[in-house]
């Protein structure tokens, strides 16, 4: 008698291969895509990745730190590298909550789910752009 684990196994084989198959497009699935990293400095608080993750996600590290300040509705700035600093001691919960708001609201596609997307402005308009089914969903600006 076949057990259901070796039945699996071999759906998770088939299956794997058929993405094998498939173009890769760099960030696409929710468990590509990295965590924000937080610390503290004094009664600072610094996304120490900011920079890093923006990369991933094809967005503007500008974009992401407005959206958490506006929320946070807490001061701070981009460093040179890239990275973030809040003038607030602000608890990691609270920003990867944030974060994940941010990835529903301006990075995954509605339409098929995808993280593989572009934010596009034109002028007052905002909207997603997905690369992996071409859907557009227009969103708030930040
Ligand atoms: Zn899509």
């Amino acid at each position: 008698m076949q057990s259901d684990t070796a039945i699996l196994y071999n759906y998770d084989y088939l299956l794997n291969r058929a993405i094998e198959k498939l173009p890769k497009r760099g960030v696409a699935k929710a468990y590509d895509i990295p965590q924000l990293e937080v610390e503290y400095e004094g009664e600072h608080t610094v996304v120490k990745n900011l920079s890093f993750v923006s990369e991933r996600l094809r967005r503007d590290p500008r974009i992401v730190m407005r959206f958490l300040l506006k929320e946070l509705g807490a001061p701070g700035a981009l460093r040179p590298d890239n990275n973030m600093v809040i003038y607030k001691r602000i608890s990691a919960k609270s920003i990867q909550d944030l974060y994940a708001r941010f990835l529903e609201s301006y990075v995954k596609c509605p339409t098929c789910q995808s993280y593989d997307t572009e934010l596009i402005r034109e002028g007052k308009k905002w909207y997603i752009r997905c690369l992996a089914c071409g859907a557009i969903t227009y969103v708030r600006p930040v």
